[in-house]
């Protein structure tokens, strides 16, 4: 049985931007990467499976001003190694749009709060958004309030490619795919870890496998008071009427993000709009095995059912789903999302649109049965020798300093070296 110090489960953007920050800046060597697929990055953070954006804290209108300066910092470290590492991402234009008195009302309180934060960007009216964004005007009501939150400087993402660079920065590893970890047991100071493929045993494990992570910490016993509600997230696809990112405002009491539009990170001809949220019984996406991985983790428990009846039974939650739904409806459902659409491109039509096939991913959000509330942002559980990441959105824009918490726990369970002063100075974000 071969041993480890470090583990890594998943070859996502999470598990792969621990391996990177091991490799690089620890004294730790000895470190194997398991995954189930033949390939890195085949689930949430490729290409396809996300909206592609590095979510920096400014246009994410649902966020309090503590909550921007934060995921700030914590994007930055992506973004400087998108910008030192060539064909991972497009600098593209990024605006907030605001339609209507309330919203154009909330955006000038929102730019007022976080202009010094990000000075790059500033307050376009509507002539200006007109010569940036033309199909964004065109058509609209004459007297309609409009006005945007606008930059050059926005980052499209391929977490996808971010995710092999980091394997391919890491040099020599083991990495194990196509094994699928099947169970995790502790003995003395080592874990047992059993693939479909072989058993292995590490000294530390990181569980990186997003909601499924969530299944193993059961397993082992730790945060039995959390379960998931998968909410899938799709897009349809249109011609290019928009060149850059056009978020909209966001509804506060719903933790996915309000409707946006922009162009594919590799293909600039294609528009993609959405994501459209909806609740599914699966843990992957487009993996309809991985509905057995929801069941078990949910086990049909009586304070699990009725946390969720309590969370889909808001007014909020159950419209927004049930409205959703029918953008799923064949041929009808791209007319009713164009609807959705003309609040950023007022002449689209339903027929320019075409459902995004195997498009999209699941955002795991997660459920606590003792609040029966909804928790925002992503989850770490830390056990003894073991960490478990559940990694809902912003969970790619964050990898790296997600790698640094982790890296910074990991030396601590092995008495090892972290040069956190390297890692910060090689990282740091000149905007
Ligand atoms: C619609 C949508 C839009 C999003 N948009 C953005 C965005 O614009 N910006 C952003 O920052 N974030 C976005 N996110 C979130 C982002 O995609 C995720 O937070 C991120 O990709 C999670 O990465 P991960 O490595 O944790 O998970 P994954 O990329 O899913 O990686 C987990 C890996 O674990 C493997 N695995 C699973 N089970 C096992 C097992 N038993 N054994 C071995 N391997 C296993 C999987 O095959 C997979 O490769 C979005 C999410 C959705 C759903």
């Amino acid at each position: 049985m071969k041993q480890y110090d470090v583990a890594i489960i998943g070859a996502g953007v999470t598990g792969t931007s621990i391996l990177y920050t091991l490799k690089k800046y620890t004294n730790i060597k000895n470190i194997v990467l398991i995954e189930k697929y033949d390939q890195i990055a085949k689930v949430q953070s490729a290409r396809t499976n996300n909206s592609q954006t590095l979510h920096i804290g400014d246009i994410e209108s649902h966020y309090t001003l503590e909550k921007s300066k934060s995921v700030k910092k914590a994007a930055s470290y992506v973004a400087s190694y998108v910008d030192a590492h060539k064909g991972l991402h497009r600098n593209i234009p990024k605006m907030l749009l605001a339609v209507g008195k309330e919203e154009v009302k909330r955006l000038k309180l929102w730019y007022e709060e976080r202009k010094e934060l990000f000075p790059y960007m500033r307050l376009i009216n509507r002539e200006e958004i007109a010569t940036v964004e033309p199909k964004v005007i065109e058509g609209r009501k004459e007297n309609e309030d409009i006005l945007a939150m606008y930059t050059e400087k926005g980052y499209a993402i391929d977490y996808g490619k971010l995710s092999e660079s980091f394997v391919q920065e890491s040099g020599e590893v083991d990495i194990f795919l196509t094994q699928k970890v099947k169970k995790i047991t502790k003995e003395q100071d080592y874990y047992i870890i059993i693939t479909n493929k072989k058993t292995l045993r590490a000294k530390v494990v990181v569980v990186a496998i997003s909601g499924n992570s969530l299944y193993f910490a059961h397993q082992l016993g730790y945060a039995k008071n959390l379960i998931l509600l998968p909410v899938a997230g799709s897009f349809f696809c249109g011609p290019n009427y928009v060149k850059g990112k056009v978020y909209t405002m966001q509804n506060h009491k719903l933790p996915f993000a309000a409707v946006h539009g922009d162009p594919d990170v590799m293909n600039q001809n294609i528009n993609r709009f959405g994501p459209i949220a909806k609740v599914l019984p699966m843990i992957e996406r487009f993996n309809y095995s991985s509905v057995l991985d929801f069941l078990k983790l949910f086990r049909f428990r009586f304070d699990a059912i009725l946390s969720l009846i309590k969370i889909v039974s808001d007014p909020i939650y159950y419209r927004y789903v049930l409205w959703n739904m029918m953008y799923d409806i064949p041929y009808f459902g791209k007319f009713a999302f164009a609807r959705e659409i003309e609040k950023i491109i007022p002449t689209v039509k339903g027929s320019a649109l075409k459902y995004g096939k195997g498009i999209g991913g699941i955002r795991p959000q997660i459920v606590n049965v003792d609040t029966k509330m909804v928790e925002m942002g992503e989850a770490k559980i830390i056990g003894n020798q073991i960490i478990f990441n559940i990694t809902p959105s912003p969970g790619a824009s964050v990898c790296l300093n997600n790698a640094r918490i982790d890296v910074k726990k990991i030396v601590e369970f092995l008495g090892k070296e972290f040069d956190e002063e390297k890692f910060n100075k090689d990282l740091a974000w000149r905007s």
